[in-house]
């Protein structure tokens, strides 16, 4: 037993191990090139050593010429496995340098194989060399012919494209892999190389040192492929650990997550995904399924908004309600993004579901709370000009009275005036209507909760107002105008509760005049188009105005600096605007007195308003 005899077979096997590590990994990877090419090395490698050990062991000239003769193949393979490895490993360098390096070098061992004896190197005699320990061991004298120039000249090509390469890789700030990698490939080459030159000359007498060389440089590429599956396998833990914490956040959150496959047609949705829709996860799931389990009502504007996303949108968004299959509704937000191909096509859509039925419960409860206290609102101003309302009905009432007795006193005649007496039914007939319109107004103010919007027109709804509030008026002794451009289009709106702010402001601004009375108290109630798309209605008084200090506050619930002021009308008649899509503002009008103005949205398709 010698250290020739260890070494050697100890660097085949350890070749042979990394060939197969690395064969393992070839078969279950991807990335996969870089392994096949270090495989493929090792396995040169461990070939080139086992040659090595036969030439070390030979006995005569022709069982090393044999051997030199055969390590073409490995050596061919090796230079060309190093090279391709290089060439996937690091993706940069001038790829003909490593085809014309390989392509040369393969020639002159091709040239080696086909003769019957060595061409590029050829043993003329051996000797027997006795080193460190007393191992005896055989080594060649070579003559070196001019083929052996041209393999030099196929392994100074590929040294020049691993240095290109590394020098590439080192630009892109991959330093350490071009130093490691790119350094001990240049270095192995050129030593194995100067030292088999020095060995063939005679000059030193060592055992051939090509092998060991190049086991050093599978080291080297074996760390850095090594380094590459471990940081694989932390990102696979990193990634392990983040779904962990997504999964958690989603749990916590009641998230549920959905894929859909355009091409397959085939929806994923994790459990929390299928318990909100009563799904269960053995069932199959595509677009169609997905459409029937939605409330009908929903159907089209969920289809309208996936095609919208699909079609250049990319991002889809969309509230909707799912019937589940135990009968009942839930409202679902759904969120979603597509994601595209090669080709910019969609391929995929994936996105998140929340259950927003609470939420929307709860938004459905306070629209009523709101209705409710705008009607509240509208029975409390009610309250304000019942007075006036019920002179304004005294007034047909008594003259119907008087007309229904002075058409007594006609029939009581003998022969009666039956003209008289049908005047007098109109008369009658006609304060009936007037007494009526009024009760009309009244009970409509009072009755309606929800807002209902359509086309308004605003000299009409300000007529109306004008009739609801003349009494009152009238009463305070305050002049009631209303200026109204002509030829305003009509607004969108719910006339009840666009009513309800007008008077609001009106009995508001006569409150402002009330004290001290003066003679020329006065609320002018206007309409004009403002900015595009949009009327602007302004109620103005000449009264004491609002403190400048108090302008901010009106609005604020319960503010009021009226003895028995409620302090809501404002802020129901900004939350009525406001939902309109318009937007209310107080301020001081120059010379005394305050003006409210408030924006309405124009009816979209401007059709003839009515009321
Ligand atoms: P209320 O009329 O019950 O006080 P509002 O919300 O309608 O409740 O009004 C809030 C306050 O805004 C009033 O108390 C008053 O101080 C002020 N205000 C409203 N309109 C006018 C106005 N035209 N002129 C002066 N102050 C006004």
């Amino acid at each position: 037993m010698n250290w020739v005899t260890v070494l050697w077979p100890m660097m085949i096997s350890a070749c042979l191990t990394l060939a197969l590590i690395n064969l393992r990994i070839a078969l279950g990877e991807v990335k996969r090139l870089p392994h096949v090419f270090f495989f493929l090395s090792a396995i040169s490698v461990a070939t080139v050593c086992a040659l090595e050990l036969t030439i070390l062991r030979a006995e005569s000239v022709d069982q090393v010429n044999e051997c030199l003769r055969w390590s073409s193949i490995p050596l061919t393979v090796m230079v060309a496995s190093v090279t391709g490895f290089i060439w996937t490993f690091f993706g940069t360098g001038r790829h003909w340098m490593a085809v014309a390096g390989v392509v040369i070098l393969a020639g002159s061992q091709v040239a080696n194989l086909v003769s019957s004896h060595p061409v590029v190197r050829r043993a003329s005699a051996i000797r027997k060399v006795e080193t460190l320990g007393g191992v005896r061991f055989t080594t060649p004298v070579v003559t070196e012919t001019a083929w052996s120039v041209v393999e030099m000249i196929g392994v100074l090509f590929v040294i020049a494209f691993v240095f290109d390469a590394s020098i590439a890789l080192w630009r892109r700030g991959e330093k350490r892999r071009a130093l490691i990698v790119g350094g001990s490939i240049i270095f192995f080459f050129l030593a194995s190389r100067g030292h088999a030159a020095l060995l063939d000359k005679g000059l030193v007498q060592t055992p051939y040192l090509v092998g060991l060389s190049f086991l050093a440089v599978l080291v080297a590429m074996g760390h850095e492929l090594s380094d590459e599956v471990f940081r694989a396998a932390k990102l696979s833990r990193d990634l392990h650990e983040s779904e962990r914490r997504m999964d958690l956040a989603a749990h916590a959150a009641k998230l549920g997550f959905w894929t859909w496959n355009l091409a397959k047609d085939e929806i994923w949705a994790n459990a929390t995904a299928r318990r909100l829709f009563e799904v269960p996860m053995d069932e199959h799931i595509n677009m169609a399924r997905f459409v029937v389990s939605l409330h009908p009502d929903d159907r089209e504007g969920v289809e309208k908004a996936i095609h919208a996303a699909l079609h250049g949108g990319m991002e889809y968004e969309k509230d909707y309600r799912a019937v589940l299959a135990s009968g009942g509704v839930r409202w679902i937000s759904a969120r979603g993004r597509v994601e595209l191909g090669n080709h910019g096509r969609p391929v995929l859509m994936r996105g998140v579901l929340l259950d927003i039925t609470a939420q929307k419960t709860a938004d459905t409860e306070l629209q009523q709370l709101r209705g409710q206290l705008a009607h509240a609102g509208r029975v409390s101003m009610m309250g304000q000009l019942a007075s006036a309302l019920a002179h304004e009905l005294n007034q047909p009432l008594g003259a119907i009275l008087r007309n229904a007795e002075a058409a007594e006193l006609f029939m009581q005649d003998p022969e009666p005036n039956l003209e008289e007496v049908r005047a007098i039914i109109a008369d009658i007939r006609r304060d009936d209507q007037r007494a009526g319109e009024v009760i009309d107004r009244l009970r409509a103010l009072l009755k309606r909760r929800d807002i209902e919007t359509r086309a308004l027109s605003v000299s009409a709804l300000l007529e109306e107002v004008r009739a609801l509030t003349r009494a009152d008026a009238a009463a305070r002794g305050v002049k009631l105008e209303i200026q109204c451009a002509p030829d305003l289009p009509a607004i969108r709106g719910d006339r009840v509760h666009l009513q309800q702010v007008l008077i609001n402001l009106i009995i508001n601004g006569m409150d402002a005049l009330s004290e001290p009375r003066r003679a020329d108290a006065c609320v002018i109630v206007s309409a004009r188009r403002a900015r595009p798309g949009f009327l602007e209605v302004a109620v103005m008084d000449n009264g004491h105005g609002i403190p400048p200090d108090r302008l901010e506050n009106v609005f604020d619930p319960f503010f009021t600096t009226k003895p028995h002021g409620m302090g809501m009308g404002l802020p129901i008649s900004r939350t009525i605007i406001q939902t309109h899509g318009g937007h209310i503002a107080a301020e001081n009008v120059e010379g005394g007195g305050a003006a409210f103005r408030f924006t309405l949205p124009e009816d979209g398709d401007h059709n003839a308003p009515s009321i």
